[in-house]
């Protein structure tokens, strides 16, 4: 079930209801796509008529922030838990480490790229890293389509940042003979070492991208982003409902 946000359709799932999926849709020739819907992208998506086009065509799109979390809450939705496309991420690798499936990782600075890969080849030391190109790169999307399909991944991870992961995959995926795709931010940084996740309390108390903006001058403007997004997306629910 999937409830509007703003206008952008958000799935009333959690982390067990991705999980159990995934499997099924390994073992069949369908595409599963995830895509993370958060306030920024609630509010900044319609600017991109592709983006909103991929989101409403993926096949699970994650409430990643607490503000849809709140907002669903608010209107009498049905948005159980916040799916973090971080941990959602984590929970995918420690999959393809348990059953050696072959994943591609596509995104972040070359040498946090590097050592993203080498962290997850200790500590996953069953899961395939089938290749890896960093959000730099000067090949083509061909070229990067040609070198995923040539190992046909299970799982693609394109870190590139919003908007461009969804513009990429909105473009390219429909080309990739893999099977899982998830746009997934900045979360290389995070595994690659280079930057740490919010301290416990911060996550505890759904304060993460508070933590996240504070933390991070080119971050600190989505801190208005908070209350926009909330006041906006609740005029929208008065003027639309619910409906779908
Ligand atoms: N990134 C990239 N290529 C680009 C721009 C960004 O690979 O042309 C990477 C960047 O290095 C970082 C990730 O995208 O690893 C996420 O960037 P950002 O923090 O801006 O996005 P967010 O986490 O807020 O989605």
């Amino acid at each position: 079930m999937r409830e509007l946000i703003l206008g952008l359709p958000v799935d009333q799932i959690t982390y067990g209801d991705i999980l159990t999926e995934v499997p099924k849709f390994l073992a069949s020739n369908r595409k599963m796509s995830i895509i993370s819907v958060n306030p920024q992208i609630a509010l900044e998506a319609k600017k991109y008529p592709s983006v909103v086009d991929l989101i409403e065509k993926s096949t699970h799109r994650i409430p990643d922030g607490i503000g849809i979390v709140l907002v669903s809450k608010m209107t009498g939705g049905k948005i159980k838990e916040r799916v973090a496309g971080f941990d959602l991420m984590v929970k995918l690798l420690e999959y393809a480490d348990k059953t050696q499936k072959k994943c591609f990782f596509y995104g972040a600075k070359p040498e946090i790229l590097k050592s993203t890969i080498k962290n997850i080849h200790k500590d996953y030391p069953n899961l395939i890293v089938a290749g890896s190109i960093d959000g730099y790169t000067k090949m083509t999307n061909h070229e990067i389509v040609t070198q995923m399909n040539a190992v046909q991944p299970d799982f693609v991870f394109v870190a590139l940042g919003f908007p461009r992961q969804e513009l990429w995959l909105a473009e390219n995926m429909a080309s990739v003979n893999g099977r899982v795709f998830q746009d997934v931010g900045g979360s290389f940084d995070v595994l690659s070492g280079h930057v740490k996740r919010a301290p416990e309390f911060f996550i505890k108390t759904h304060l993460e991208w508070l933590y996240r903006s504070l933390s991070n001058p080119t971050r600190i403007g989505r801190i208005v982003q908070l209350p926009i997004f909330a006041v906006k997306s609740l005029w929208w629910k008065m003027r639309n409902g619910g409906r779908d």
